[in-house]
């Protein structure tokens, strides 16, 4: 399995599987595929009614995507322009998890 890297802070897809854990908000859209593939392996079984990924992860990633767009829009507002577009980026992956899982629109 390849190694990915977290563009923004460094930190690695071996560090998360280690640590469960990711480095900084842009690690979510950096490793999308491979959490989404890592929290299907850790629920196992047990899949909800809804046959989807669980409730828990839905509103972990509706808080994260809340997080990032007030901190993008503060960014923009300080004027940090390349940290607005690397938020915006993270940003838009979010969006389209959201909507893949029907909770936006
Ligand atoms: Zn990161």
């Amino acid at each position: 399995m390849k190694n990915k890297a977290c563009g923004v802070c460094g930190y690695t897809l071996s560090k998360f599987y280690e640590t469960g854990m990711l480095g900084c908000p842009a690690c979510y859209a950096a490793f999308k595929a491979e959490i989404t593939a890592s929290l299907k392996n850790i629920q196992g079984g047990n899949t909800r009614h809804r046959g989807r990924v669980p409730c828990v992860t839905d509103k972990e990633i509706l808080a994260r995507y809340k997080e990032l767009l007030s901190e993008m829009r503060a960014a923009e507002k300080g004027g940090r322009l390349s940290e607005a577009a690397e938020l915006s980026v993270a940003v838009s992956e979010l969006k389209t998890e959201l909507k893949n899982r029907g909770i936006i629109l």
